[in-house]
């Protein structure tokens, strides 16, 4: 720990004691309190009224027991969470992740990093996160919707268009969607706007499939592009295979880069002739395959077994698009040996905190979760607006709201780093330009 001021020190070790067990949370917030020592001293305010106390507990926890049958006509037990973390700017926003690895801590990292997130797209939207430790692979579409009709039976008395708006997250994309949209509507008789990424016939908005993704490579054309640099002739390796990797490979490509390597949790692809996008769409969207199929199709391409190898290919931006601390100290000296000269992060923390210092270190561009992958959230926010209108914009309107926030955020944040003297520190910037807005409502809004 790196903290020097005794007042969030100590801050962060009330929460550290009062989530025991809860590392990736406790990585969320050590992070977020070292940016913000520089505001700290500038307005002692937050301190005293308890800000920085209240924006690391969440104002609610939601847990519950989701039992459905499965095919073999068994019951099964699976756990439910809903973390509405902040609402100070906004209705709670945030997606929920179906995968065995979810428990209280993973949801409330996410929690966390979503109310900064939120903050930095610029719309009225606050931080939660929600899941369940329900693992969706394998499962037939019957036992998925049985599980989602199940999760949003006890879900739906916590929900509602003006009151907190889950989206789809690992594990979590249109068909779940669906099924938990459909239930909720058939429970409380309501048609609104309370999960976004739903399909385009009920509600949903053009663009939102791909927005993570193309916001994510947005962001990182905005960022090389203030570098007198940008996609073109690049070489790009992506890890994941799911929503945020397909259509980050589709906008870098289309930007004039070779996307070269991707990966699934079990092992990665790298075809140096580029990857064929539209196969892995077939292999991942339609057929639900692994992505070692991909070799089916491309014998002349490779197949390693193990997801940590793909930093191991020479590439010059990375965009690491599956998981949390998917790229570590020794992955990130690797991808810095081999050139790498610019790390945007698609999925939620990805990289640990010593291989975000190895890439600051050695002068690397990086471009954090918060920011970088804000894409998705916005969107889903425009969901909304067409919602509560009844009413749809096009795809290029969408897609072009969504360009403009991913600009304006590089843009935010980089000046927000340089205000407080750590220019070209965009991990530092994010947390900073997010947790202001977020802090100057809860002083307005008194002692809730
Ligand atoms: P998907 O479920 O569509 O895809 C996830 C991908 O990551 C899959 O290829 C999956 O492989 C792989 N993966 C998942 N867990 C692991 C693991 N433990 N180790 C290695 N690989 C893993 O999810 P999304 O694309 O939606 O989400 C990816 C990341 O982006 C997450 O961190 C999410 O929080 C973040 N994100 C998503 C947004 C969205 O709009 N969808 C918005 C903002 C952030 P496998 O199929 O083998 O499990």
């Amino acid at each position: 720990m790196k903290l020097t001021n005794k007042a969030l020190a100590e801050i962060y070790e009330d929460v550290k004691k009062r989530n025991p067990n809860e590392p990736e949370f406790h990585q969320a917030v050590i992070e977020v309190l070292e940016s913000l020592e520089p505001v700290i001293e500038k307005h002692p305010e937050f301190i005293e009224k308890g800000i920085m106390a209240r924006i690391v507990e969440p104002e609610r926890i939601i847990k519950f027991r989701v039992p459905w049958v499965d095919d073999n006509g068994k019951v099964q037990v699976n756990r439910g969470f809903r973390i509405q973390f902040n609402s100070a700017i906004g209705p709670y926003k945030g997606g929920l992740r179906f995968h065995p690895s979810v428990y209280e801590g993973i949801i409330k990292f996410l929690g966390f990093e979503q109310i900064f997130k939120n903050s930095l797209t610029g719309l009225p939207i606050g931080g939660g996160k929600g899941g369940s430790d329900f693992d969706p692979h394998g499962k037939s579409d019957g036992e998925v919707m049985r599980f989602c009709q199940s999760f949003m039976t006890e879900l739906c008395k916590y929900i509602g268009a003006d009151v907190d708006v889950p989206a789809g997250d690992i594990g979590v994309g249109g068909r779940e969607i669906g099924f938990m949209y459909g239930q909720y509507k058939r429970i409380t008789g309501k048609y609104e706007g309370v999960l976004t990424g739903k399909g385009l016939t009920y509600g949903g908005s053009l663009a939102r499939t791909e927005a993570t993704g193309f916001g994510l490579c947005y962001f990182t054309e905005a960022l090389l592009n203030d570098h007198k640099d940008s996609f073109k002739g690049k070489t790009v390796v992506i890890s994941g295979s799911g929503n945020v990797a397909i259509y980050a490979n589709q906008k870098a490509t289309e930007y004039g880069a070779k996307v070269v390597a991707m990966s699934d949790s079990n092992g990665y692809i790298y075809d140096k002739k580029g990857i064929d996008l539209a196969y892995v769409k077939q292999l991942k969207e339609v057929e639900r395959k692994r992505i070692k199929e991909y070799l089916v199709k491309h014998p002349e391409a490779e197949y390693h077994e193990g997801c940590r190898g793909i930093w191991t290919v020479k590439c010059d931006i990375a965009l690491p698009c599956a998981t949390q601390n998917e790229i570590d100290k020794e992955s990130a000296e690797i991808l810095v040996k081999n050139g790498c000269k610019c790390v945007c992060e698609g999925a939620n923390m990805p990289s640990t905190p010593e291989a975000i210092e190895v890439f600051q270190g050695n002068g690397v561009f990086f471009g954090p979760a918060k920011a970088a992958n804000a894409g998705g959230v916005a969107t889903s926010a425009l969901e909304m607006c067409q919602n509560s209108a009844r009413y749809s914009w096009t795809f290029e309107e969408v897609d072009s709201k969504l360009k403009d926030i991913m600009e304006n955020i590089y843009k935010n944040i980089s000046a927000a780093a340089k205000e407080y003297g750590m220019d070209g520190n965009l991990v530092a910037g994010a947390n900073i330009a997010g947790f202001m807005k977020v802090a100057n409502a809860m002083m307005a809004q008194g002692l809730v």
